[in-house]
């Protein structure tokens, strides 16, 4: 009797799933650029995270739904900078930079625009292209975390935040550590938006507690 052939993760799987997709669906109807837009949602509602008149910087911002709910919360009001490998496409209310976050160029376009201003919250929903490897991948992404808490930590005000994206596994608890002893609170987050299958979490820490200087950024 011939076999039934396996499920594989394929292209016409992940369309199926895709389009059949309850926040996907949703993200259309309402306008959102991604079904992402209903993570931050989620953990906006039960966090209070966006406010009028803040300053928020957005890792990892495309296709830019995060960046859309920021600049709605935010009642156009405050600044939402936003960084991503990829093209964002414009979206009013957002300064965006098509760059890496592990390139200096890049840091040194977010320190030229926030000059000695501190920032209220980071987000990153940074993912590196996965290659398949688990260790390798999930190394890529840990150092992009990693690069995301140094950023928080120089830049956050004192009751400034940040909201940063997991991949449990290995790495996780050393990661969540360095969030503890840069944060004087850390939680996870697993938003229903967030499917199961994903080992994805967020972890939020609050209110930095080793404050850097901020160095006068170069005008030139
Ligand atoms: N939060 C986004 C939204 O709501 O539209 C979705 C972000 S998506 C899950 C992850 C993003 O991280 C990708 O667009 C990817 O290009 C970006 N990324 C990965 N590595 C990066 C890096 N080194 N610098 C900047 N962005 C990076």
């Amino acid at each position: 009797m011939a076999q039934k052939p396996k499920r594989t993760k394929s292209g016409s799987a992940w369309m199926h799933e895709h389009v059949t997709d309850a926040y996907v669906k949703k993200a259309q109807q309402e306008g959102f650029r991604s079904r992402a837009a209903y993570k931050l949602l989620e953990i906006d509602k039960r966090d209070h995270l966006l406010h009028p008149g803040m300053t928020v910087v957005d890792l990892g911002a495309a296709p830019g739904s995060w960046c859309q709910v920021a600049v709605q919360k935010m009642k156009r009001q405050g600044r939402v900078l936003a960084i991503d490998l990829l093209p964002v496409a414009p979206l009013p209310g957002a300064e965006v930079l098509q760059g890496d976050f592990t390139e200096p160029e890049t840091l040194a376009w977010l320190e030229k625009n926030l000059q000695t201003a501190r920032v209220d919250l980071v987000l990153s929903d940074m993912a590196p292209n996965m290659s398949g490897v688990v260790l390798r991948d999930q190394a890529r992404h840990y150092e992009l975390c990693g690069l995301a808490l140094d950023f928080a930590v120089d830049w956050l005000k004192p009751d400034g935040a940040l909201l940063v994206k997991v991949f449990q596994g290995t790495g996780f608890d050393d990661f969540r550590n360095a969030m503890r002893r840069a944060f004087a609170q850390v939680v996870i987050r697993k938003p229903e938006a967030s499917r199961d299958r994903s080992s994805e979490v967020y972890l939020l820490g609050r209110r930095p507690v080793k404050l850097e200087p901020v160095a006068c950024a170069d005008a030139s």
